[in-house]
């Protein structure tokens, strides 16, 4: 099967290798189709086309949306868009423009749980400072030696109950989905094993991303264990979804799976890329 990699992230959001290093490491492990996905910002696109390009790499343009549903931060991935589209562009603009204010409101709870200088301390890791993240934050929490790597930040800071966790209003489902395929791509359910979702919240949350238009699911990602990529392949077949693969990959020293050597999907699904052929930048040398 194509060896695609369609999610990961480079400084332009969250992740810590440019879009040009991520298009060579993505051809050094074998990657023959590459989609850049940063959060919430497609202004990195050109520059990963490019370098695809250069590296010798079929590449689709890609971006992964942070969409509130239900009590829930939920993602949703675009592929295959035209990265001109300008509904498309203000939307993003919108969804990411809160993050400069929730990050202050982050370090002020963070400061009152005896970590100063949180909000600079971030920045400071932040390529576009445009889209702070709690990644940038969890940087800056090992970096300070509160925590010794990035998870265990996580599980002590940062989420929902814990200390520096900020809720937010991201983009509406609706939205997401109608931006992206409104754009001429196609929009694919991010890691669904990740969210913590009652039965019947997940077959809303499938039934009413269907409902805007909603044409993919990611199956085998870097955030799947082997049991899940089984059963959200289920999903794919109950819901006539496409299927995606993608590591989710944001840095060498952080990532559990490194890009492109995921397994290959189960072959009775339809991979996104059949389904997103004519939207593929082909490379001259591939
Ligand atoms: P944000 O969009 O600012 O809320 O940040 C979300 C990002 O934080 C995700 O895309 C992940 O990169 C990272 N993240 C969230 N939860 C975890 C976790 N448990 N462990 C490591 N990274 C996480
Ligand atoms: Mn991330
Ligand atoms: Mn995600
Ligand atoms: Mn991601």
């Amino acid at each position: 099967m194509l060896n695609a990699d369609l999610h990961c992230h480079s400084v332009i959001s969250d992740g810590t290798l440019t879009p040009e290093a991520l298009a060579i490491r993505a051809k050094a492990n074998g990657v023959q189709l590459w989609a850049l996905t940063d959060h919430d910002e497609i202004s990195g696109q050109l520059r990963a086309a490019a370098a695809a390009r250069a590296a010798g790499l079929n590449y689709l343009t890609g971006v992964e949306i942070s969409v509130s549903f239900l009590h829930q931060t939920i993602h949703i991935v675009g592929l295959g868009f035209d990265v001109e589209n300008l509904a498309l562009k203000i939307g993003l603009q919108k969804t990411r423009g809160g993050r400069g204010q929730r990050a202050v409101e982050m370090a002020d709870d963070l400061a009152k749980a005896g970590i100063a200088g949180a909000y600079e301390g971030a920045l400071k890791f932040a390529g576009n400072h445009d889209l702070i993240s709690r990644t940038h934050f969890a940087r800056f929490l090992v970096e300070r030696g509160v925590c010794r790597d990035t998870n265990e930040v996580f599980r002590k800071y940062l989420t929902p109950g814990k200390p520096g966790f900020v809720e937010h209003h991201w983009a509406s489902l609706k939205n997401a989905v109608q931006w992206i395929t409104q754009a001429g791509g196609m929009a694919v359910i991010a890691h669904p094993a990740r969210y913590k979702l009652s039965s019947t919240e997940e077959f809303a949350l499938f039934t009413e991303f269907k409902g805007h238009g909603g044409q993919g699911v990611e199956v085998v990602t870097g955030s799947h264990s082997p049991a899940e990529y089984i059963s959200y392949a289920d999903s794919a077949r109950e819901f006539g979804l496409a299927a995606s693969r993608g590591s989710d990959f944001h840095s060498p020293d952080e990532s559990r799976t490194e890009i492109g050597t995921l397994p290959d999907l189960p072959g009775d699904l339809t991979p996104v890329w059949e389904l997103l052929a004519d939207r593929i930048q082909t490379a001259s040398v591939v």
